[in-house]
């Protein structure tokens, strides 16, 4: 026969070993999350800033990366060729020029003519590239150099903004030799680290 105090030593004894084995609080609640690929933070540059925002911007498709492949330059050096050599009404081909601290400083952003005024590039040499692509060149000759690293982390936040801005997918950040029969942007130009660190949607 159960005496009252053995009932109550029973179930002391079930308190304890509950409380022992960790059953007595109940499962901790945590909600089923879905990884979903976050968008890479945009760091901030001195060159990325409201100037750059000021202008509307048209439909645009494609970012292509160019080099120069001279030593030094500036926007206003490839503006005068492009004019006087080129014969182009609207001048500077491209649509933004990244300087190497010859001719420009190290990693500056130069916007052209044509962004401002939003105009087709003459960088391409295809229609469908000089229509929506915009063209950037980084000054140097990547055959036989690399991009410096202020000109590499230049070209990381334009992109990345100009990907945000215009809505330009990762598929769609391209060199110049993807589509036409040339080294540009040079042999040593890391287009997959670029890739790694400017690629959404
Ligand atoms: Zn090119």
């Amino acid at each position: 026969m159960f005496t009252r105090s053995k009932i109550y030593i029973c179930l002391s004894f079930l308190a304890i070993l509950l409380y022992v084995c960790g059953c007595a609080t109940p499962p901790e609640f945590k909600p089923v999350t879905v990884m979903k690929p976050q968008p890479k933070k945009i760091e901030p540059h001195p060159y990325i800033n409201s100037q750059l925002d000021s202008y509307f911007v048209r439909e645009w498709k494609y970012i292509v990366i160019h080099h120069s492949a001279t030593a030094s330059g500036c926007a206003a050096e490839f503006d005068k060729f492009h004019r006087e050599k080129r014969g182009w009404e609207n001048g500077l081909g491209y649509h933004f020029v990244i300087g190497n601290g010859n001719g420009s400083r190290d990693g500056e952003i130069e916007i052209g003519n044509r962004w401002k005024n939003q105009l087709d590039g003459a960088h391409a040499g295809v229609q469908e590239y000089n229509h929506y692509g915009i063209g950037i060149c980084l000054v140097g000759n990547f055959n036989n150099s690399n991009p410096t690293s202020s000109q590499m982390a230049a070209l990381t936040a334009l992109v990345s903004y100009l990907q945000e801005r215009c809505h330009i997918p990762a598929e769609n950040v391209i060199m110049h030799r993807h589509f036409r029969d040339t080294e540009c942007p040079g042999r040593n130009f890391p287009y997959y680290k670029l890739l790694a660190k400017t690629a959404r949607w």
